[in-house]
C-alpha cells in the first residue's frame, strides 16, 4: 500500500489535535498559576515530548531520512490506527472541554483551580493522557516506520512514567481529601482496570 494514506492520516490527526488544544492553551494563559511545580526534569520532559511529536511530521515531509527503517504498510494495521487516532482526538477534545482553564501544559495549580471531576474525568484521573497515548499508539500503526512510527508513544511513555506520581502529589498538596477520595474511586488510564 502507498504510504501517502499513512501521511495525510498522521498530518490530518496533528492539526486537529493543534486546533483542539490551540483555544482552550488561550484561555488557560488568562488565569493566573497559584503555584508551580515545573522543574528541571519536567522541562526535559516536555521537549522529549515535543521531540516525539515532530518526529512523525518530519517523516510525512521527509520520509526518505527514515527509509533505513521502513517496512511495508498493510490494511490491518492502518484500520486499528485509524480507530485509536478517532478515539484518542476525540478523548482529547472532551478531556479539554471538561478540563476548562484548570489545563496546564506542564505541572502547575492555578488561581481559582477548581478539581475536576465529571464528564471523562469521572472514572478516570488522566483521560487526556490516556488520549494522547491512544494518539500515539494510532500512530505507531499506522506510519509504516520502526523509527517515525513509535517516536511519539515512546517519548510519551517516558513523560508519563516520570510525571504521574508527582502530578497526583501536587493535586493531593492542593486539593487534600477531595483528592484523595476523587483518587480512591477512579482508574489512572483505563476505567476500571488501571
Ligand atoms: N492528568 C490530567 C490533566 C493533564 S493537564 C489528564 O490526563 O487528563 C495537567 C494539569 O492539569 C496539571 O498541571 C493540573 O493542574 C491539572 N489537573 C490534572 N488533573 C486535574 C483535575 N482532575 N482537575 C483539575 N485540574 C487537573
Amino acid at each position: 500500500m502507498n504510504p501517502w494514506i499513512a501521511k495525510a492520516l498522521v498530518l490530518a490527526g496533528a492539526v486537529v489535535m493543534i486546533a483542539i488544544r490551540a483555544p482552550h492553551g488561550r484561555r488557560s494563559r488568562t488565569v493566573k498559576v497559584a503555584k508551580s511545580h515545573r522543574t528541571a526534569l519536567e522541562t526535559g520532559l516536555l521537549v522529549l515530548a515535543w521531540v516525539g511529536f515532530f518526529v512523525p511530521l518530519i517523516w510525512v515531509v521527509a520520509s526518505p531520512i527514515f527509509s533505513f527503517a521502513e517496512y511495508p504498510l498493510r490494511i490491518g494495521p492502518l484500520v486499528a490506527g485509524v480507530m485509536c487516532l478517532v478515539i484518542g482526538l476525540w478523548l482529547f477534545y472532551r478531556s479539554h472541554a471538561d478540563l476548562g482553564t484548570n489545563w496546564s501544559v506542564t505541572l502547575e495549580v492555578r488561581e481559582q483551580h477548581r478539581l475536576v471531576t465529571h464528564g471523562v474525568y469521572r472514572r478516570i484521573r488522566h483521560p487526556m493522557y490516556s488520549a494522547l497515548v491512544l494518539h500515539s499508539i494510532g500512530q505507531a500503526l499506522v506510519i509504516p516506520n520502526w523509527v517515525a512510527g513509535p517516536s511519539n508513544l515512546i517519548a510519551f511513555a517516558i513523560l508519563f512514567a516520570f510525571r504521574v506520581r508527582a502530578e497526583e502529589r501536587m493535586m493531593l498538596e492542593g486539593f487534600g481529601a477531595e483528592y484523595a477520595a476523587y483518587a480512591a474511586r477512579t482508574n489512572r488510564l483505563i476505567p476500571g482496570v488501571w
